[in-house]
């Protein structure tokens, strides 16, 4: 079998958080032209639903839409039973949902802090403990997380403390569970990706005059497509990324070289 085969998914249960929309949207569709059965998972039911649609429309994959706030422990919970009671197993995860808020920190409040944490970092525990419980289970699985170059760099000039912070920690509690779960059978990466045109870019009324800006600090002068992280999240999520634990991989555009 050649290397594009060994890099399909066929038959594999996945679920992406944030799938309604912008890089969780575009990877969904990416696991299912691979061959993946994709549950898409999101706050947005409405839109999950419509995006679970577009993809079994468009490669005939067995979709499935869930609605879950992943601050919410119950129904992480719930989602991550139903994704494994529909397909019978869990092979991977892409824990992707988070958003970002640009306040200047001596003016931020708990509650505008807790709100970050809670969905970026707290969201991202509690999928991946979630999903690692049942792969734990089976003995496999690959666990991928969302971070960000934020994880790596304080970006300029937006004042945004808050989601820095909380993506540095879904990089490190990557890797903790990755050494956890290493002779378990259970891989856990993150993705760190630069900046991508998506609603939480483009459609934030804040941050569409901060976009010129970012696009002269880039080295490729220009912003991320959210295809552009597709092929990494197949990657991870197959079986020719046996030996990828533990990895914080950035796509970025040599945003964070310098
Ligand atoms: P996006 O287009 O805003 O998509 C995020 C999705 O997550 C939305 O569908 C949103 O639903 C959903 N969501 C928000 N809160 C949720 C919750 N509590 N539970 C479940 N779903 C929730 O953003 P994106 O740009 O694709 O970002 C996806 C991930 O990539 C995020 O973790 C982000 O931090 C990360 N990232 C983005 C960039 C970038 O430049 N775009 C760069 C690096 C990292 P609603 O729209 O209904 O709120």
């Amino acid at each position: 079998m050649g290397i594009i085969e060994k890099m399909r998914l066929d038959g594999k249960a996945i679920y992406v958080t944030g799938g309604a929309s912008g890089i969780g949207k575009s990877v969904a569709t990416a696991l299912a032209e691979a061959g993946a059965d994709v549950a898409i998972v999101d706050i947005n039911l409405e839109g999950a639903e419509a995006v679970a649609k577009e993809i079994a429309d468009a490669t005939g994959s067995k979709t499935i839409a869930i609605r879950c706030d992943v601050t919410n422990q119950e129904d992480v919970e719930a989602m991550v039973a139903e994704v494994a009671g529909t397909y019978g197993k869990l092979d991977a995860c892409f824990n992707n949902a988070g958003i970002c808020l640009n306040v200047p920190a001596e003016e931020m409040t708990f509650e505008q802090w807790n709100k970050v944490i809670n969905i970026n970092l707290n969201g991202v525990f509690l999928c991946a403990t979630a999903a690692g419980r049942v792969m734990l289970k089976q003995g496999y699985g690959s666990i991928i997380n969302t971070a960000s170059m934020s994880g790596h760099i304080v970006n300029v000039p937006q004042p945004q403390c808050a989601y820095n912070a909380s993506k540095a920690g879904v990089s490190m509690l990557t890797k903790s569970l990755a050494i956890e779960w290493a002779k378990k059978g259970v891989r856990v990466n993150c993705i760190s990706p630069g900046y991508i045109g998506t609603d939480l870019t483009l459609n934030s009324e804040a941050l569409k005059p901060l976009i010129e800006q970012w696009n002269a600090m880039a080295p490729m002068g220009r912003l991320g497509r959210p295809e552009e992280l597709q092929s990494i999240v197949v990657y991870l999520a197959g079986d020719t990324s046996s030996f990828t634990t533990g990895s914080d991989i950035i796509v970025d555009g040599a945003f964070t070289c310098f």
